[in-house]
């Protein structure tokens, strides 16, 4: 391979995929924009700097995340290398000193023979075979070039979320399935309220705690009607939501016909039929409130919870409609995408998507066969998730079960469950990292 591989932003996705093509003996210029220009929430000089938490969240596998940053050390991760190396206590987390894990790997990459750090603003997208990892705060001119490349209407600039559950945590002795006024099938699940259970739900709602507004542009988003936040139209008047996501009308107990005071509706969220997520009810709660409140809503008392609601300042693209599970645009694919922009979510999704993209360009430089990881893996599955086409209004995932193959038996406790599925990924990548030995860092 003679090629330079051209990889924007020097974030976690960024360095990971600059080191696993200059592992392979790739040449990298590697493009960051600190420190002469800084986005709101990037505050140090370092690269792969982790702008708000220390955590990488929990570490065993019996984890989602954990499990993720299992597969990323057997797939020889800098990331996970450097959070080694830095970790502090954090009881079954894995969390480390920011300023020691970004040092030490802007320490291994701008000393990497193979690697060309250069700094400066990236206005125009590089020619060549170039990986996109500007993050969700992407600077607005190279937005701007992705937008035109895209079409407006595939990137997006706020993430706008409602929570996600399991379904198999959903209680179905109270919740039954139903679509609006019987039209079309039954796809919905209705959680249906009393009056009393209303009144308690809104009380509580209106005066759960907020999460912090860190960006200004994240204050402007309550002024966009579509994603207004719940506990924001709720507070408009108690009969608000009645009108709005809560609506009763058109969705009768199915035995008795008698209408409901108020009914949430859970739409499914994933191909696999694993996933419901409340409809209508983007939040800016902290997540332990949501937990408290929505746990409120007849039939969730003992739902999972696989994902938080969040609004943000978030710069991704429909990756559905123009990602390939390789990495590379479906139109352009000399153009990989790496990290946040790809609509996963959080650190160790962003590392584990910039390790893909940087094997992967590496083999199309070299005019090789891409890598398409297997669906019981978690990287596997979480491209899997992202580049579904059949996902309408696509919103930014993180790691967790629900994305995973479901297992052809049934196992009651969750920790044995997610032990079973997280022993067949792991099997299954030691069997990919077999099959391809590419991933030993070998020709
Ligand atoms: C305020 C905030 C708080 C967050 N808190 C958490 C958290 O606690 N836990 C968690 O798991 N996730 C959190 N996230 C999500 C987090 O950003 C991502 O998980 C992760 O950092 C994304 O990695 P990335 O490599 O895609 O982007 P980043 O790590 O943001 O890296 C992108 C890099 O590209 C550079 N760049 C941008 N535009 C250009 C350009 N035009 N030219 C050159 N360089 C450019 C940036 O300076 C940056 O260094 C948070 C995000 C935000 C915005």
């Amino acid at each position: 391979m003679n090629q330079t591989i051209h990889i924007v932003g020097g974030g976690l996705a960024g360095v990971e995929a600059a080191y696993q093509v200059a592992k392979l003996g790739g040449k990298v210029k590697l493009y960051e924009m600190k420190p002469h220009k800084k986005s709101p929430a990037h505050h140090s000089d370092d690269l792969a700097e982790l702008v708000c938490s220390n955590s990488l969240k929990g570490n065993r596998i019996s984890n989602a995340c954990g499990l993720l940053k299992e597969e990323l050390r057997r797939l020889g991760s800098i990331c996970m290398e450097s959070a080694e190396q830095s970790k502090v206590p954090a009881g079954d987390a894995l969390a480390v000193d920011r300023d020691k894990f970004s040092r030490y790997i802007t320490e291994t990459i701008k000393n990497h023979p193979n690697i060309e750090v250069i700094s400066g603003e990236v206005t125009k997208i590089p020619d060549g075979i170039c990986i996109l990892a500007t993050g969700p705060l992407t600077s607005e001119p190279l937005a701007g070039e992705i937008a035109k490349l895209l079409g407006e209407e595939s990137l997006y600039f706020f993430d706008a979320a409602a929570p996600v559950v399991a379904k198999d945590s959903i209680d179905m002795s109270i919740c039954y399935k139903m679509a609006r006024y019987g039209k079309g099938t039954a796809d919905y699940i209705n959680c249906p309220f009393t009056k009393e259970q209303y009144e308690a739900f809104y009380r509580e709602l209106i005066n759960a705690r907020l999460a912090p507004l860190h960006l200004e542009e994240e204050k402007k988003i309550k002024v966009f009607e579509g994603c207004m936040p719940v506990e924001v139209m709720a507070k408009r008047g108690e009969k608000t939501l009645l009108f709005g996501p809560m609506k009763p009308v058109g969705l009768p107990d199915p035995v008795t016909g008698k209408e409901y005071y108020a009914v949430v509706q859970l739409r499914q969220e994933n191909t696999e039929d694993t996933m419901y997520n409340l409809v209508g009810f983007q939040t800016n709660l902290t997540f332990g409130e949501q937990k408290r409140v929505f746990s409120m809503i007849p039939g969730l008392q003992n739902a999972e919870f696989l994902r938080y609601g969040v609004m943000h300042r978030n710069t991704y693209i429909n990756a559905p409609k123009n990602l390939l599970p390789t990495n590379q645009l479906k139109e352009h694919k000399n153009i990989f995408l790496a990290g946040q922009m790809t609509g996963v979510e959080g650190y160790v999704e962003s590392m584990a998507s910039g390790l893909l993209a940087g094997v992967n360009a590496y083999l199309y430089a070299g005019g090789k066969e891409l890598l398409t990881f297997p669906k019981e893996t978690a990287l596997g599955a979480l491209l899997s998730y992202i580049t579904d086409e059949t996902i309408e209004n696509f919103q930014p995932m993180n790691m967790n079960f629900g994305i995973l193959p479901k297992l052809n038996e049934r196992i009651r406790s969750k920790q044995e469950r997610y032990e079973k599925i997280a022993g067949i990924a792991l099997e299954k990548l030691n069997e990919f990292i077999e099959a391809n030995q590419i991933l030993k860092g070998e020709q």
